[in-house]
């Protein structure tokens, strides 16, 4: 980015459309230029190439406003910062779908299909369910589950679980939108399955019952649950579907790297769920997504109801989404290939190290002390947040701007770069940096101290 605007042949285009319009148009072609690098390696663009395409962009008057950034904030599935950062894999499927494609046509009939096709078989064998189909989130998977199983029938609920995740869900709105009354049981600590009985005495046409996943609200102490397995067997005993909301959609018992308490969509399933439903972009690190997997008879109901109609999955986020998945299919081994996993199960050397090779660029820069900091960080997205990951991150001091006036240069400038704010040092968090940005934070903390 300097070295582009630096270069003699930007001053004309300065001259024309400013500094800040020519530095903005230059990034957005320098982004474009990556996405390039990472499918066709050997797309080196000239600085003289990337000038003339931001001139080119700048005089057709195309303004981007969203950019890549460095997150240095070390919570690995940032809502703010677009959740699951994608796979290679996930990024090319994406691109090469961005044209037309067989979505929703069978090559060999030359007949109509159902877009579903593509990812049925592959939620399938990813998770061990019957079937499953995917939307445009997991809210809109849970409004669909309930609107397509319990069709207006009541929704029995624990209290404990009638939570709001942020972003507006609330588990009693949802089920209110979905056409069925919430029928509440237990109290906010405790619910027993005696609880349920006797709501289901209270309402014989209670259809479902619907347990949540609290996401990022814990109750801890007293309190009490029955097992899923114990309430599916209560469920079926009665005639009633267990619909099990999870949010984060962990696929890999995340368990081996001393993250224990978050619970596998297989492992649901088995307890007897009916269906499960949970989010494309959360701990399963695809696009943005909400997946319902579970038995055919019910994945049919949500495909061939009028909401998934109006929910539908893209053709970029479906392709994105299958590509992911087939990473989750052995021999691969996803805590190494997909991104979000792949940050959150490595080991606290491997970010150490990480952090030697930023302070070994930055030692020399003038105005600036740094410093490397054994710190927490936390997986985010509603998903385990009890559980802190030891972190390393490097703090920055400058002796010409405050923590504040440094942590604004960080963000605002070329690559924009996010960390977080502590006793007046800016903290840049290693777990969530990929080691072929280092080179590239290191020139981003150079221009703004
Ligand atoms: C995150 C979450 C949702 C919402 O998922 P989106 O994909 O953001 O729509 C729903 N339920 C639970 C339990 C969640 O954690």
């Amino acid at each position: 980015m300097g070295a582009v605007c630096a270069d003699p042949a930007a001053r004309p285009l300065e001259a024309r459309f400013g500094a800040p319009a020519v530095a903005k148009a230059v990034r957005a072609v320098l982004a474009q230029a990556r996405t390039q690098l990472s499918i066709d390696p050997l797309a080196v663009p000239s600085i003289a190439g990337l000038l003339e395409a931001a001139g080119c962009r700048l005089a057709d008057g195309a303004r981007e406003t969203l950019f890549p950034v460095i997150n240095a904030t070390g919570v690995v599935i940032h809502t703010n910062l677009g959740r699951a950062p994608l796979a290679p894999e996930a990024v090319a499927a994406a691109i090469a779908a961005g044209g037309y494609g067989n979505l929703e046509l069978d090559l060999d009939s030359g007949r109509r299909s159902s877009r579903h096709d593509h990812l049925d078989g592959l939620i399938a064998e990813v998770s061990g369910a019957e079937a499953g189909l995917a939307v445009n989130n997991c809210a809109g998977a849970v409004l669909l589950a309930l609107a397509a199983v319990a069709q207006g029938a009541p929704v029995i609920v624990s209290r404990g679980e009638l939570v709001e995740i942020g972003g507006g869900f609330r588990v009693p709105d949802v089920v209110s939108q979905s056409g069925s009354a919430l029928v509440e049981v237990g109290t906010t600590n405790r619910t027993h399955l005696r609880d349920y009985e006797q709501a289901l005495g209270d309402h014989p046409d209670a259809k479902v019952i619907l347990r949540t996943h609290p996401s990022n609200f814990r109750i801890t102490g007293f309190t009490a649950a029955p097992a899923l397995d114990t309430l599916a067997h209560f469920a079926h005993a009665h005639g009633l579907l267990l619909v099990e909301d999870l949010g984060g959609g962990a696929l890999v018992d995340l368990s081996p790297y001393g993250i224990a308490d978050e619970p596998t969509v297989q492992a649901s399933l088995q307890a007897g769920a009916d269906l499960v439903l949970f989010s494309g972009d959360k701990l399963l690190g695809g696009p943005q997504a909400g997946i319902a997997a579970g038995r055919r008879e019910l994945v049919e109901r949500l495909a061939s109801h009028p909401l998934a109609r109006a929910l539908r999955l893209d053709k970029l986020s479906l392709a994105a989404l299958a590509a992911t998945l087939r990473l989750y299919l052995p021999p691969a081994d996803p805590t190494e290939r997909v991104p979000v996993l792949r940050m959150l199960t490595q080991p606290a050397e491997a970010v150490a190290a990480r952090a030697e090779a930023l302070m070994s660029r930055i030692a020399g820069f003038p105005a600036l002390e740094a410093e490397i900091r054994e710190t927490l960080s936390y997986a985010g997205g509603g998903a385990m947040p009890m559980h802190a990951l030891p972190g390393r991150a490097v703090a920055l001091r400058s002796a010409r701007f405050s923590a504040e006036d440094l942590a604004w240069r960080l963000r605002t400038g070329a690559t924009p770069v996010l960390g977080r704010i502590e006793q007046d040092l800016v903290l840049l968090e290693l777990r969530t940096i990929a080691d072929a940005e280092i080179p590239t934070l290191a020139e981003a903390i150079c221009a703004a101290s």
